[in-house]
């Protein structure tokens, strides 16, 4: 008699339709995916850089030839505008071939003489096999983001998409296998929730694990991993300030903070949620944020690529976003543009510019992770950058204003992982990515993220 299996339907958060039903695994599920990464461990840790690399680069091409398809995917199971998936698959290819070069520098310390009459050098090793546990925001481009460096440093992989957004990491996955890019048993993907994410978390075999998700799954993270005390990887939430010093260009900021603080319906670890203005410059802003946001064309990603932003990911999101609009207007704060949540179908909440709010406030304080800006008054440069930092977060930042001196020292004194000047979200393959503080420690992107996932053996010969 067959077994049932428990599965889980995947909606599209504009419309609620189901899109698909995927298997609820669990731990015999898991067992299986650590034996084939830890069989396909044996011959892939010893693949040559170059061999590596060139299973990246096909990687990377095979995601460009399919990357309408995924593209259509992603929109349809995020929710996210059609021209928004597609301008990611590019980001992600381009990643995946950043990759497969960084595959061949690593570097360490040169070998010789520490000690006389003994060779002493480095070995840069993979760690084995690497669970990795993936959020709903970005599923793909986080998907890769985790894979690339892994597979680059010679791990074998265990990866779990979220279960609202597995949909574009399977497709992607089954093409892999079908184009036999990779040696079975080297790239595994789960589907589950957080049950089988701790069960990754707490498994015996696999060596590091990392994840980007929310602070307090972080936290229940390294807790759970302490008991095996394995490496962990940890890329949480943000509550991104923008900085607008008294000499800014007003307009170019509120351009900058329509896509920085929306762009995916402000589902973004980096999302600008936290406008902080020079007193004086706060009530012109405050109009150019109202006007430049105000013209955002929100609706079904479906309808046209035009739409510049779609739903939430999720009923539950919706709600969560908007329970942080109540407490806020209950607590006095304004909302000077949208602030509801128009009739479904669809998880939609509007764009939403909320002000008058103390440093203190709930709405300044926590990430909401939703299409929700606020703005305060800071009174000096010193009063930005103290109330920038005055959160439990460290992802990201922005400064803006037209003297480079300011600039520069607000890059300084900002305590975040990335901090851009008269700019806020672009990334690149070859610059670093992740937080300080409760935003989570280690790297996504770069050669350092690819150094994440070795480790350093010393090697020492006698001479004699
Ligand atoms: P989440 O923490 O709810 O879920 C993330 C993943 O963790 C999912 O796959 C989930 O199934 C899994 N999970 C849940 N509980 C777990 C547990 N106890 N043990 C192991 N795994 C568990 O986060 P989310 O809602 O999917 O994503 C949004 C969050 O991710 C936001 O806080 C956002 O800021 C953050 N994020 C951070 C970055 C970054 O680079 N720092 C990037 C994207 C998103």
């Amino acid at each position: 008699m067959a077994t049932e299996v428990a599965v889980r339907d995947i909606l599209n958060p504009a419309d609620g339709e189901v899109l698909a039903s995927v298997p609820d695994q669990g731990a015999a599920d898991l067992e299986r995916a650590v034996e084939a990464a830890s069989a396909a461990f044996a011959e892939w840790g010893r693949t040559t850089p170059a061999e590596r690399a060139t299973a990246l680069l096909a990687m990377a091409d095979l995601l460009d030839e399919h990357t309408e398809e995924l593209a259509r995917i992603e929109s349809r199971n995020v929710g996210k505008p059609i021209v928004a998936a597609r301008e990611e698959n590019p980001i992600s290819s381009d990643n995946l071939r950043f990759f497969a070069g960084a595959a061949r520098t690593l570097e360490g310390r040169a070998a010789g003489e520490y000690t006389r009459g003994y060779t002493s050098m480095v070995r840069r090793e993979p760690l084995g096999v690497v669970g990795q546990i993936a959020p709903w925001n970005y599923p793909l481009q986080m998907g890769v983001w985790k894979i690339g460096p892994a597979l680059a440093a010679g791990n074998t992989v265990v990866i779990k998409p979220s279960e609202l957004t597995p949909l574009s990491m399977l497709r992607f996955a089954e093409l892999i296998a079908e184009r036999g890019i990779l040696p079975a048993g080297v790239l595994n993907v789960l589907t589950g929730d957080g049950v089988l994410g701790e069960a990754i978390v707490r498994h015996p075999r696999i060596r590091m694990v990392s994840l980007t998700g929310d602070v307090g799954t972080g936290k229940a993270v390294a807790r759970a991993a302490a008991e095996t005390l394995k490496r962990v990887h940890l890329e949480l939430g943000g509550k991104a300030p923008a900085v607008v010093l008294d000499d800014a260009d007003l307009g170019a900021v509120a351009a900058g903070i329509r896509t920085a603080g929306f762009y995916n319906s402000g589902q973004d670890c980096t999302a600008a949620s936290r406008v902080l203005v020079a007193d004086s410059a706060h009530d012109d802003l405050v109009e150019a944020l109202v006007s430049e946001i105000g013209a955002i064309e929100v609706g079904d990603p479906a309808s046209g690529d035009s739409i510049e932003m779609g739903p939430v990911v999720s009923g539950r999101q919706q709600e969560r976003v908007m329970s942080f609009l109540e407490r806020a207007k209950a607590a006095g704060a304004g909302v000077v543009l949208g602030g509801g949540a128009p009739d479904g179908p669809g998880a939609f909440v509007e764009p939403t510019v909320v002000t008058e709010v103390a440093q203190d406030a709930e709405i300044v304080q926590r990430e909401v992770f939703g299409p929700v800006v606020t703005v305060q008054r800071v009174a000096s440069d010193a009063d930005a950058i103290a109330k920038a930092n005055d959160v439990p977060y460290g992802l990201a930042a922005s400064v803006w204003t037209r003297d480079v001196g300011r600039a520069m020292a607000a890059t300084r004194d900002l305590e975040f992982g990335t901090v851009w000047v008269n700019d806020h979200l672009p990334f690149m393959s070859e610059m670093p990515h992740g937080g300080i503080k409760e935003s989570g420690y280690g790297k996504d992107m770069s050669i350092y993220s690819v150094e994440e996932y070795t480790t350093l053996k010393h090697v020492m010969v006698s001479l004699s």
